[in-house]
């Protein structure tokens, strides 16, 4: 820890998740160790994302795939994608669309989005330059009735202007991932999946692209384990291309630039575009080795023991915490992730669990439970961040703050 001590900083217990503003999770010494040796090294980015290409293939079952800075970065660069294709000129324009201008295109940059699935997240779509356009009045979420959009609407939504769909993958997402593709694909419009945190289960790896979506964005900080500023965008090998020439500096003498077989529609660029859109998000080779490594192990893991771990974890946090007065514990499965178990702390009221969440994070070092259920009095313990070596601290520091 000389390091941050020398930086004058408190490290925290993340119990919270893999939270962006609590840095995410831990990496396991095969990351770090990977990620160390590709920083002594320099290599061509072009070659190593084409290696990232056929890991991610081979883990998603897509035509080709992409590491990024994070899922909000893969989102960025999909949408750039499908609002340029493999059109340089349109690549250089962004976030200014086609025919916004004398070149012609028809000012396309729409993507249909369904009313219930909009989040803060798909801002990245615009920062390409996209419009959202919303559709669907989702009855069955304000209350008053039953219904989502339906795939009708979201085929009516589509016309000259639209570049793609977008669908967010949440297991309460209406209407389904195929609907959705069929009215998408028989109009000719690709559908970008938002799957940032849908692992596990590691079948979501494949499934959206089993159901015909044309690009996909993980998280790789969440449950891959990889780097916390990392992600993949996995699909179709033209837009997944697109994406990649977006984000990586091609400032080179035009006739150097020799696509590998990865990428192989970028033979067909009349030109070579400049930074693109995607420059501002770029991902380093530590990130894409990092992340690469992570995926390896996260496939090749079996799940039943991932969940085993984690259910140990927190039976030893709630022998260290011991009998705490006031507070009921309770191990209980996620919910939306199948095998992730959490530790849940049922308070009498919300006023006591907001307390002891504030004694908490007072506590030194600081410690951050899952506050989401605050208002029916429960704080839960998330193990996926916590270091086994945390796991006393943690049952202690829950012990003096919460008993009440
Ligand atoms: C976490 C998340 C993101 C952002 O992922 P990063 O890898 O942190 O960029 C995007 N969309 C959804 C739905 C998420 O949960």
């Amino acid at each position: 820890m000389g390091v941050l001590e020398d930086l004058g900083i408190a490290r925290v217990i993340n119990a919270y998740g893999t939270n962006t503003r609590l840095s995410g999770g831990l990496l396991d010494p095969e990351v770090t160790a990977a990620m160390a040796e590709a920083s002594r090294v320099t290599v061509d980015m072009l070659d190593l994302q084409a290696a990232a290409s056929r890991t991610i293939a081979g883990a998603t079952g897509a035509e080709a795939g992409i590491v990024t800075a994070g899922a909000s970065a893969a989102l960025l660069l999909a949408a750039a994608a499908c609002l340029a294709g493999l059109d340089a000129a349109a690549m250089n324009r962004l976030p200014e669309p086609r025919g916004e201008d004398r070149f012609g295109g028809g000012g396309r940059r729409e993507i249909v989005a369904i009313r219930s699935q909009r989040n803060m997240y798909d801002r990245a779509l615009r920062v390409a330059g996209a419009r959202i356009v919303e559709v669907g009045i989702p009855d069955r979420v304000s209350g008053p009735g039953v219904r989502d959009a339906a795939a009708w609407e979201v085929e009516q939504a589509i016309g000259p202007r639209t570049v793609a769909v977008y669908w967010l993958a949440q297991p309460q997402s209406l209407p389904t991932l195929p609907e959705v593709v069929a009215v998408a694909h028989a109009r000719g419009v690709p559908v970008i999946v938002d799957a940032a945190a849908q692992l596990p289960p590691s079948v979501n790896l494949r499934r959206f692209i089993a159901e015909g979506a044309d690009l996909v964005c993980f998280s790789g900080g969440k449950a891959i384990g990889g780097p916390q500023a990392s992600g993949m965008l996995a699909g179709r090998r033209d837009l997944v291309s697109s994406a990649l020439v977006q984000m990586l500096d091609l400032d080179l003498p035009e006739a150097q630039f020799a696509p590998p077989p990865e990428f192989a529609p970028l033979a067909a660029l009349r030109g070579v575009p400049h930074h693109g859109i995607g420059r501002s998000c770029k991902v380093g080779k530590e990130e894409v080795v990092g992340l690469l490594v992570a995926l390896r192990r996260f496939v090749a893991a079996d799940a039943d023991a991932r969940s085993a771990a984690w259910t140990a974890r927190l039976h030893a946090v709630m022998a260290a915490a011991g009998a705490v007065p006031g507070v009921a514990m309770e191990l209980l499965p996620d919910g939306a992730k199948p095998g992730l178990p959490l530790l849940m702390l049922r308070f009498a009221d919300a006023e006591r669990a907001t307390d002891a969440e504030a004694r908490l994070r007072q506590h030194q070092p600081a410690v951050h439970l899952d506050a989401s259920r605050i208002a029916q009095g429960i704080l839960a313990v998330n193990p996926i961040a916590v270091a086994d070596g945390d796991i006393a601290l943690l049952g202690a520091a829950i012990a003096a703050c919460c008993a009440g």
